[in-house]
C-alpha cells in the first residue's frame, strides 16, 4: 500500500520532486526517500531531470516519475462480435493492439476468436524483447462475468447467464496469474479513475451496442451485491419526437428502456431511416457538419433519454461528474446537451457537476482492462488483497524477467 500510495501519486501529478512527494502523500520524507528507494530497485520510478526553486536559488531538486516501460499488462476487451487484444505500460498507454472479428452470431463472444487473440498476443511478446516485465492479464467484457468459474457469458432475462466461455481457465494456461477479470463497466470506471479524469466521486456510462454504468465513491468502485450499475432496461419517459421509438427491447421487452433509446444499433437504424445514412462514421461525420437537422434531432433525442435517467442517479449521489464512454459520445453536442439537461432537472446538478467524455479516448476497454491488473497491484481496492498482488509484482520486476 505504501508504494502504491506513492505510484497513485505519480500517475496524477507527473514528475515530481521528493519534498513535493511528501507533501502530497503526507508521509514524511525520510520514509518518502527510503519507498523512492525500494521502488528505484524495483525499477518501477526512475529520476527524470531536475527543478529549482522559484528564484532559482538552492540546490536543484531531482524528479521523480514513473517508469513506463517496467511493466506491462495483457489486456483483452471481449465484446460480442469481437475481441480486441493489446499490452498497456504502467502509464496506462496502449502499446500494441489488435482486433479479431467474429462472424458468428451464436454463441456470442465466441471462443475461437479469443483462442487467436490470444495466440497473437503471445506471438508479439515473444517477437519482440520488452524492456520491462509481464505484470499480468486483465480481461474486461460486455458480457457477465461469473467470479465462481471464471467464465464470461450474456446475460438473459429468462434463463440467466447463458453461453459460457471458460475464459480464466484458456488464460491460465497461456500467460499463468496474475488474472484479473471484470465487466467493462467496472474496469473503464477504475481506469478512468486511474490513468483519465481521476474524479473521487464520480457516475460513468458506458453508451455503445449495450448500456453499462459504474459509480466510483470515494475512489472506489461500487459493486452493491453484483450487479450495481446495470442501468440498460432503466424505463425512459420522454416525449418522443422525430422518429417515435418502435423497437423492442429484445431482454427486457419494453418498447422505451434505456437500451431502446441510446444503444448504438438503435441509434443508427433511427438515422437510416429518417435519412439514409448508414454507417456509425457517416452518421458521425454528419452530426459534426450539423447540416442534417435529423440527425442533429436524433442525437438531441438519444442525449435527452440518456440524461433523464442520470437525473435520479446524480440526486441521489451528487458526484462530481458524470463521465460518458462510447463512440456517440465523440459528438460534443451530446455532452452539451446531457450538462444542460442536468442543469435544468436535477437539484444537485444545479449546483455543480462536471458531465465529459471519458480522458481515455477510443482504447478505454483496452485501458480498463488493464486497470482491473494495476488497480489490485496498486492496493486501491482493498477487497482485492492488494498488498500480495503488488509485492508479486515488484519481485517480478526485480527478476528483470524477459520476454524473448
Ligand atoms: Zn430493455
Amino acid at each position: 500500500m505504501k508504494h502504491g500510495a506513492l505510484i497513485d501519486t505519480l500517475l496524477e501529478h507527473g514528475p515530481t520532486s521528493r519534498i513535493e512527494l511528501s507533501r502530497l502523500t503526507s508521509a514524511r520524507q525520510p520514509t518518502i526517500t527510503r519507498w523512492i528507494n525500494e521502488l528505484i530497485e524495483a525499477g518501477l520510478v526512475v529520476e527524470v531531470g531536475q527543478e529549482h526553486d522559484n528564484n532559482g536559488m538552492g540546490r536543484p531538486r531531482s524528479l521523480i516519475d514513473l517508469n513506463a516501460d517496467a511493466g506491462y499488462v495483457v489486456a483483452l476487451h471481449i465484446g460480442e462480435r469481437q475481441v480486441k487484444a493489446g499490452l498497456v505500460n504502467l502509464k496506462g498507454k496502449v502499446v500494441y493492439q489488435e482486433i479479431f472479428r467474429s462472424e458468428a452470431a451464436d454463441p456470442p463472444f465466441a471462443a475461437h476468436v479469443l483462442e487467436e487473440a490470444i495466440k497473437a498476443t503471445r506471438a508479439v511478446l515473444s517477437r519482440r524483447t520488452w524492456p520491462g516485465s509481464l505484470l499480468g492479464v486483465g480481461v474486461s467484457t460486455a458480457g457477465i462475468f461469473d467470479p465462481g468459474s471464471g467464465a464470461i457469458g450474456i446475460h438473459s432475462f429468462t434463463k440467466g447467464c447463458v453461453g459460457l466461455v471458460p475464459v480464466r481457465e484458456l488464460l491460465a494456461r497461456n500467460f499463468g496469474e496474475p488474472i484479473e477479470i471484470d465487466t467493462d463497466n467496472w474496469a473503464i470506471a477504475i481506469a478512468e479513475r486511474l490513468f483519465g479524469s481521476r474524479f473521487n466521486n464520480f457516475i460513468l456510462i458506458i453508451v455503445d451496442e449495450g448500456i453499462g454504468a459504474a459509480a466510483v465513491l470515494n475512489g472506489r468502485v461500487f459493486k452493491g451485491k453484483g450487479y450495481a450499475g446495470e442501468i440498460g432496461h432503466l424505463p425512459v419517459h420522454i416525449v418522443p419526437g422525430v422518429a417515435q421509438t418502435a423497437f423492442v427491447c429484445p431482454f427486457c421487452g419494453q418498447r422505451s428502456c434505456l437500451s431502446c433509446w441510446v444503444c448504438t444499433k438503435n441509434i443508427l437504424a433511427k438515422i437510416r431511416q429518417a435519412t439514409g445514412i448508414g454507417t456509425l462514421e457517416e452518421v458521425l461525420v454528419a452530426a459534426a457538419d450539423r447540416k442534417q437537422p435529423l440527425v442533429e434531432a436524433i442525437f438531441a433525442e438519444t442525449a435527452e433519454a440518456l440524461a433523464s435517467v442520470c437525473v435520479p442517479i446524480v440526486d441521489m449521489l451528487h458526484p462530481d461528474a458524470v463521465v460518458l464512454v462510447g463512440p456517440i459520445i465523440s459528438e460534443p453536442d451530446v455532452v452539451r446537451r446531457v450538462q444542460d439537461y442536468l442543469q435544468v432537472h436535477s437539484f444537485a446538478a444545479s449546483r455543480g457537476i462536471k458531465v465529459m467524455a471519458s480522458e481515455l479516448g477510443a482504447d478505454s476497454e483496452l485501458i480498463g482492462a488493464a486497470g482491473l491488473v494495476f488497480n489490485k497491484l496498486l492496493g486501491a481496492d482493498l477487497e482485492l488483497q492488494a498488498g500480495r498482488g503488488w509485492a508479486h509484482a515488484v519481485n517480478k520486476v526485480k527478476e528483470v524477467k524477459r520476454w524473448a
